[in-house]
């Protein structure tokens, strides 16, 4: 049979066998439709998502937060899966092995959930307040810096330096919240201050 085929009509005759092939790949058989029957359904459709700073270390990735739970209700938020942000500027979505696992991180049953405290002569720790423990921390600085702070130099010089009391900054955090620590901690006086991500 001599069969005459342009270029065209090969083209045709191909774009249609792909389509019906594509068709049935996705899932208009009886087959696939009883397959897709048994498909989850996406499992971050009715959770809140709240955006965050994964804790690990000075890239302070972009992290989303999905959990369960109805606050307005009152009920308790369950955390059910952390990912990337797609939109923050550090990371664009990714996360390194450390970021990946941060859910584990968050429900581990070793995790430090409140302030700690191992009073003078005491050879144990021991759970506070938030409250408490800002009051405590408020109350030790401006001590030390009444008793210690140094307004001049030898040479008379206005300097204000507070040399007795130190500051450790956390990394994993926004420029904004940096830029307020920075402010609050030179406004002291407090000349040692250093950060996480040298550590
Ligand atoms: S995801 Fe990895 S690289 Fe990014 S902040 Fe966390 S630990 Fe650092």
């Amino acid at each position: 049979m001599n069969v005459d085929l342009s270029r065209r009509s090969f083209l045709k005759l191909t774009g249609a066998g792909a389509a019906a092939t594509t068709l049935g790949a996705m899932g208009f058989g009886e087959a696939e439709a009883a397959t897709a029957a048994h498909v989850r359904a996406f499992k971050l459709a009715t959770t809140t998502e709240t955006r965050n700073i994964c804790t690990y270390c000075s890239v302070a990735c972009g992290i989303i937060m999905y959990s369960r739970g109805d606050f307005a209700a009152g009920e308790k938020a369950e955390l059910v899966h952390i990912e990337g942000d797609a939109d923050h500027p550090t990371n664009r979505g990714t996360l390194c092995p450390k970021g990946a696992a941060l859910k584990s991180y968050v429900k581990a049953a070793t995790r430090l959930t409140r302030p700690r405290i191992r009073r003078p002569g005491s050879d144990h720790f021991e759970d506070i307040s938030w409250d408490e423990a800002l009051d405590r921390i408020a109350r030790a600085v401006k001590d030390d810096r009444d008793a210690n702070l140094i307004e001049r130099n030898a040479a008379g010089t206005l300097v204000n330096r507070l040399t007795t009391t130190g500051f450790l900054a956390a990394s994993a955090t926004t420029n904004e919240t940096a830029w307020a620590t920075w402010k609050v901690v030179r406004s002291l006086g407090i000349v040692g201050f250093d950060n996480q991500a040298r550590v």
